[in-house]
This record gives structure tokens, C-alpha cells and sequence, in this order.
């Protein structure tokens, strides 16, 4: 059963009763007759829709962010600045879908070649908890504006932010069945996806529920984008401005309390400058101050679920049992809530989990190295590929590191954050596919060739 509870306290919120397979029944058909109109809407229509969303969003943002803080506790702070950013999402699309659905003309073999994006149909989202608001937003917009409609699988610690997300779109005058929120449990997504009238589906999470659902979509031939996991590498050179890598370092470490899937979790530091860089961020890392998300001056909250404390308090006690080094943190102060403490462990060996696992909660990962070569091989050495931040001011080491390191998106000198006029998306067991600009809205529909003579 869906059951929201408050991470800062441990007390139950709400549980939900989830969708019976006739409601199921009936957003899918209901999806279905939305698509058949909502396909042929002039774009001035589904911008308007998109401007009408943001608008809402912003005028309710206090009362949605209480509810994400509420649910999953991130900091009100964070939580009004991710509804800020779902009315910017929603606003790119408006401003630019026309532009990046334009029929695009071509050298051909007919007198007219040119190539057209035209909607699939209705899409399953199934999304995860970390960014409640943002992650299905980022989705939504560029699909109500490619003509799509979608159907929207929330993780079940959220229910109330999801259920929010379909009352804003019903109030901006979103068509009956062009967004929809099912709450069922991840069980009943393999039947919803299977359905003829979903077309694809998009999944951000982790490596096991991708998976599941790739194998899923793969025997019905359907397309999917995957957004999963990262262990993303953070990387100080020589040149860096050391103040402000430790700076941002930490806030790219430890914003939404440690969990995010760009998160930077592998410091790679140049020998050069580790013992002074290492000094800096610990010092602010020691300077976060745990408590009430809802608190204006609180540093961090608690972790979302409580095997999120397990895991990570597991995954740190194994890597310091293999020989890491605990530099700070590394467990739970007394008392209710799903709270750990802002850590750091350093001097990891290859065996320990932290050098291969992705440490999901407020642990900076730290290694010493000699050379770009060597930063090079470590932030490769893993099976992730998402995003990545690099520390340097010299050109030549800039190219070299856009080349060579494997991930979906490359930062110099800031930390790796969405866009969304930029392509997201990762490479190797981060996922494929992206979201996000043109290349998210084309994700999901029909290039469709067209000659004409
Ligand atoms: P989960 O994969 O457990 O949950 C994500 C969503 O998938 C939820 O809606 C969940 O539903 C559903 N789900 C879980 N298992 C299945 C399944 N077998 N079939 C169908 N649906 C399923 O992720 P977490 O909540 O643990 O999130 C953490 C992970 O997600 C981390 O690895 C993180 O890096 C990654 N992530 C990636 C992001 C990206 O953009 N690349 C962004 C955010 C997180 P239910 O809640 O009902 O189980």
C-alpha cells in the first residue's frame, strides 16, 4: 500500500489505498481518447497549458514544497527551489517546442524530403522520490508538448506530491487523460506497460527496477529511456580555485541530503593539493547542521526511507572493515528519523564497496592521485557513467578529460546539475537514452520520413 511517511519523525502520514485494475482500466482508456484529440493540438494550445502550469506552480510553491519536504525530507529551501525549477522546465518547452518539433527539410531523392516529429501516444512514467516534483515535470512537460499524453507511475513514498502534480495540470486545463497519476505498486507496472495503448515508457531509478522494466518493454518491442544510478567522480587538479571546489564540492556532495543521482560521489585529488583540499571540505562538511527540514537554518535533513540509513551505515561499516579510512561521520545520531551524519571516508581500496557501489546518502568518497592519467582510470573504473565535475583551469587537461571520461555530461569548474536546455542522460549502467532540450522531446516521438514529388 502507498503510505507516505514524515523521514523527520518516523510518524505515518497517510497511506493510500492504491488503484484497483478497473481505474487501471479506465486511465488507460481514458489516455487513449486523450491522445486521439490532444495529437492534433495546435502548439499555441499545448504551450498555453505548459505557461498556465508554470504559473500555478509558482503561486503554490510553498504549500508543494512543504509536501516534498514533508514526504521525503529535503530541505523547504531545496524543495521551493525544485517547483522553481519545474515552472522554468515547463516555460523552456512553451517558449521553445515549436522550434525543436519543426519539420526539419533535407537534400533528398523527391523534390520535397523532410523530416517530421510526430507523437507516439501515451507514455508510462515511472519515477523515483528523490526530486518528487522535478523528476516527473521533466518528463511531463516536453511530452505534453511533443503531443503525448502520460501516465505517471510515482514511487509509493510519495503519493501526495504525485496526486499534486495531476490536480495542477486538471487546474491549468490539461484535457481529461493527457496526464494521469496511477497509484500502484511497482508490482502492476509490468501489466500497465505490456497494455497495447502505452507506446513506451521512461524510467528514472535504479539499476534493478531499470532493468525490470527494460526487459519488460524489450518483449513488447517498445522504446524506453532509463535514467539509473551514478557514482559520479568529482575531480581536483593542481589549477583549481581550491576554495571554491571545496565549496561547491560539498553542496554537489551533500544538497538533497546526500541523495541525487548526479550527486558528486568520488573525489579524485590531485596529490598535489589533497592534504589542504581534503582540510577545506571537512571542515564544512563538520559545519552541517542535521535537524528539521522544515528549519530555515538547518544544513541537511534526514535520508528519505530507513534502509537508505541501513544501506549506507552498511556500506560505510564494510569499506572501513576492507581499510578505508573514516575521515568524519559515519552513522546515526540518537534519536527519531531517518538521520545520518554528513561523512567522509578516504584511502579506499578496490575491494571495499564504496570504490565500486554507489553510496546513496551523504558520504564524499576520497582517492589521491598522481596524474590525469591516473584520474583518468579511476573516474572510468566504474560501472556508472552519468555526469562529472572537473577542477582545472588548463585548456589542454579540459580536452583531454571531455575525451576521455565516460559519462553523459562533463563539468568544468561547477558542479553537474540539469538543464533543461541541455540534454541529461548517462552512459554504461547509468542508463541510455536522454531527457531534457530537444533530444528529451524527440526520445518519444515518431522521426517520421517524409518525400514528396
Ligand atoms: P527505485 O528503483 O526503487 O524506485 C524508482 C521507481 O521505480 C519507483 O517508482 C518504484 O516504485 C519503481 N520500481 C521499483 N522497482 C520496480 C520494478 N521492479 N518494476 C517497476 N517499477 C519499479 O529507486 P530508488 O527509490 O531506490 O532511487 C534511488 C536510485 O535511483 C539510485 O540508484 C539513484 O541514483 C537513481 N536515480 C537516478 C536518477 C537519474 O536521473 N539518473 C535520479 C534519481 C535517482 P515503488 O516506489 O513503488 O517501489
Amino acid at each position: 500500500m502507498p503510505t507516505s511517511i514524515n523521514p523527520a519523525t518516523g510518524e505515518t502520514i497517510e497511506e493510500f489505498a492504491e488503484h484497483s485494475d478497473k481505474e487501471v482500466e479506465h486511465a488507460l482508456a481514458n489516455a487513449d481518447a486523450a491522445f486521439a484529440d490532444w495529437r492534433r493540438s495546435p502548439f499555441s494550445r499545448r504551450a498555453d497549458l505548459l505557461r498556465r502550469t508554470a504559473d500555478l506552480l509558482e503561486a503554490r510553491k510553498d504549500e508543494l514544497a512543504r509536501i516534498a519536504t514533508l514526504e521525503m525530507g529535503k530541505r523547504l529551501k531545496e524543495a521551493v527551489a525544485e517547483v522553481e525549477k519545474c515552472a522554468t522546465g515547463c516555460r523552456y518547452y512553451a517558449d521553445h517546442g515549436e522550434r525543436l518539433l519543426a519539420d526539419d527539410h533535407r537534400d533528398g531523392p523527391a523534390k520535397q524530403n523532410y523530416v517530421a516529429y510526430l507523437p507516439m501516444g501515451p507514455i508510462l512514467a515511472v519515477m523515483p522520490w528523490n526530486f518528487p516534483f522535478w523528476q516527473a515535470l521533466r518528463f511531463a512537460a516536453p511530452a505534453i508538448m511533443a503531443g503525448n499524453v502520460s501516465i505517471l507511475k510515482h514511487a509509493s513514498n510519495v503519493s501526495l506530491c504525485a496526486l499534486k502534480i495531476e490536480e495542477i495540470l486538471l487546474e491549468a486545463d490539461a484535457p481529461q487523460g493527457v496526464f494521469q497519476t496511477l497509484l500502484v505498486s511497482s508490482k502492476r507496472v509490468e501489466g500497465i506497460l505490456r497494455d497495447p495503448r502505452i507506446r513506451a515508457a521512461t524510467l528514472t531509478g535504479s539499476e534493478g527496477a531499470g532493468s525490470a522494466v527494460a526487459a519488460v518493454a524489450g518483449s513488447e518491442l517498445k522504446p524506453t529511456v532509463l535514467e539509473l544510478g551514478g557514482s559520479d567522480p568529482f575531480i581536483v587538479m593542481p589549477s583549481a580555485d581550491l576554495d571554491k571546489a571545496a565549496e561547491v564540492g560539498v553542496v554537489a556532495r551533500m544538497q538533497n541530503n546526500g541523495q541525487s543521482c548526479i550527486a558528486a560521489k568520488r573525489f579524485i585529488v590531485h596529490e598535489d593539493v589533497y592534504e589542504d583540499y581534503l582540510g577545506r571540505y571537512r571542515e564544512k562538511v563538520e559545519a552541517i547542521k542535521l535537524g528539521d527540514p522544515m528549519d530555515a537554518d538547518t544544513g541537511m535533513g534526514p535520508l528519505a526511507l530507513p534502509s537508505s540509513v541501513d544501506d549506507l551505515g552498511d556500506q560505510i561499516g564494510r569499506s572501513v572493515k576492507a581499510g578505508a579510512k573514516l575521515v568524519t561521520g559515519g552513522g546515526s545520531p540518537e534519536g527519531p528519523g531517518y538521520f545520518f551524519q554528513p561523512s567522509i571516508i578516504a584511502d579506499v581500496p578496490e575491494a571495499a564497496p564504496a570504490y565500486r557501489e554507489e553510496l546513496f546518502g551523504p558520504c564524499a568518497i576520497f582517492f589521491k592521485v598522481r596524474n590525469a592519467d591516473e584520474a583518468i582510470t579511476l573516474a572510468n573504473d566504474s560501472e556508472f557513467g552519468l555526469g562529472g565535475s572537473v577542477w582545472t583551469n588548463e585548456p589542454a587537461e579540459q580536452q583531454r578529460f571531455v575525451r576521455e571520461l565516460d559519462q553523459g555530461a562533463t563539468n568544468f569548474n561547477r558542479m553537474t546539475a540539469s538543464d533543461p536546455r541541455l540534454p541529461f542522460g548517462g552512459v554504461k549502467r547509468s542508463g541510455y537514452g536522454r531527457e531534457l532540450s530537444g533530444e528529451g522531446m524527440h526520445a518519444f516521438m515518431n522521426v517520421k520520413t517524409v518525400t514528396i514529388d
